[in-house]
C-alpha cells in the first residue's frame, strides 16, 4: 500500500478530508445497504432534525500501523455498543452493531493510504456519526436519518513532549442527574463550548466537572475521564451515571488491574479527596492518557506529587503498557485489535 505524501509527525488534530466516506440512509422504517462515496458535502433540508434540535450522535477512534505493520482498529465494537446507546437515547435508529464495525473496516480500507506509518505517532481518526435528516417543525424525531464515516489523518498527541496540565474545577455543569452525560452526543458538546473557550482564556487546558445535583463529587472533562493514583498505588476513577463511559478508560482499569497488577477501583470521588491523590490522568482516544499536573479549586492550587514536568510513575506504566498493546509489542487480550 502506497502511503499519501503526508508529514505524519507534524500534523496537528484538525480535519483533513481523504478519499471516501461511507453513507448510508434510513428511511421507512430500514436503512440501505450503504456506499463508499468520494463526495464529502451533504445536502439537506433547511429543516432538518439536526439542524433544529441536535438530533445527532457520534463515536470517536483510530487506526493506526502496528509495529509489525498491521493496520488495526482499537476495540471498535465497544464504539458499536456506545452509539446503538447513545441512538437510543435520542430515539434515534440503531445501527446494528456488526454492520458498525464493517462499515468502519470498509472505511478504513478504502482510505488506507492516509493510516499514518508506524513510528509516526500518527493515527487516522475515526468520526462514525448519525443524524435526523428529514424536516422536523414540531419537536419530535425525524422519520430520516442519515450515518456516515468519515476519517481523517491526524498527528501525534504530544508533540514536543508530554506537558502535564493546567485544569480548573468548573463553575459551569457538564450533564445532568438522568440527562444525557451517559452518551456521546453533539450537544454535550454545544453547551461545553462557553466553559472550555473561558478557561483557554484563563490559561487553564481543561475544566473539571463536578457532579450536578451536589457539587460534590468528581465527574470528568469536557471529553475525557479521569484516573487518579492514590499514595499506596491504587488506581481509582470516578462511578456516575453522567459520565461518558469512555472505551479508554475502561481499557486502562483492565490493563491496572491484569497486566500491572494493581488495584482498581470505580467508585465516587468527592472533590475534597483530590489533594489526597499521588497522581492525576485524563483518558480517551485522542492521548490515552495525559497526565495533569494541577488542579485549581475554590482558589486552591492542587499540584500533585508527580509535579508539572512529567507524567507520574504509575500513569506512565499504564500509558506504555496499552500503548504496548494498541501496537503489538505487548500480547494484546482477545479481541482488542481489529485487523483491517
Ligand atoms: C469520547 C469521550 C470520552 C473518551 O472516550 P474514549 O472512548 O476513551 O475515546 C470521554 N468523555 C467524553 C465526554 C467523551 O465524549
Amino acid at each position: 500500500m502506497e502511503k499519501k505524501n503526508i508529514d505524519w509527525g507534524n500534523l496537528g488534530f484538525g480535519y483533513q478530508q481523504t478519499d471516501y466516506r461511507f453513507v448510508s440512509n434510513y428511511k421507512n422504517g430500514a436503512w440501505d445497504e450503504g456506499t463508499l462515496t468520494t463526495d464529502a458535502n451533504i445536502v439537506i433540508n433547511e429543516c432538518a432534525g439536526v439542524l433544529q434540535y441536535a438530533q445527532t450522535v457520534f463515536e470517536g477512534m483510530k487506526a493506526y500501523t502496528t509495529e509489525d505493520g498491521r493496520t488495526v482498529v482499537f476495540r471498535p465494537d465497544l464504539n458499536a455498543e456506545r452509539f446503538e446507546n447513545s441512538a437510543r437515547r435520542l430515539e434515534m435508529p440503531v445501527y446494528d452493531k456488526d454492520r458498525f464495525v464493517e462499515a468502519v473496516k470498509k472505511t478504513v480500507k478504502a482510505n488506507e493510504a492516509y493510516v499514518p506509518p508506524f513510528g509516526t505517532g500518527a493515527t487516522l481518526y475515526i468520526r462514525p456519526y448519525m443524524f435526523g435528516s428529514s424536516p422536523v417543525i414540531g419537536v419530535k424525531p425525524a422519520e430520516e436519518y442519515q450515518f456516515r464515516i468519515l476519517t481523517t489523518p491526524v498527528g501525534p498527541y504530544f508533540k514536543g513532549g508530554i506537558k502535564p496540565l493546567t485544569i480548573r474545577v468548573s463553575d459551569f455543569d457538564r450533564a445532568a442527574p438522568h440527562g444525557t452525560g451517559h452518551i456521546k452526543a453533539g450537544l454535550n458538546y454545544a453547551m461545553s463550548l462557553h466553559a472550555i473557550v473561558t478557561a483557554h482564556e484563563e490559561g487553564y487546558d481543561e475544566n473539571m466537572y463536578l457532579d450536578a445535583a451536589s457539587r460534590t463529587y468528581v465527574e470528568e472533562t469536557g471529553g475525557a475521564n479521569f484516573l487518579f493514583v492514590t499514595k499506596d498505588g491504587t488506581v481509582v476513577t470516578p462511578k456516575s451515571n453522567s459520565i461518558l463511559p469512555s472505551i479508554t478508560r475502561r481499557s486502562l482499569m483492565y490493563v491496572a488491574e491484569h497486566y500491572l497488577g494493581l488495584k482498581a477501583e470505580e467508585r465516587e470521588i468527592p472533590i475534597e479527596e483530590v489533594r489526597e491523590f499521588a497522581e492525576c490522568g485524563l483518558c480517551g482516544t485522542a492521548a490515552v492518557i495525559s497526565p495533569v499536573g494541577r488542579v485549581d479549586y475554590k482558589g486552591e492550587q492542587i499540584v500533585f506529587p508527580s509535579g508539572m514536568s512529567e507524567m507520574g510513575p504509575i500513569t506512565r506504566k499504564l500509558y506504555e503498557t496499552l500503548t504496548g498493546i494498541q501496537m503489538g509489542r505487548i500480547e494484546a487480550p482477545e479481541g482488542w485489535l481489529v485487523e483491517i
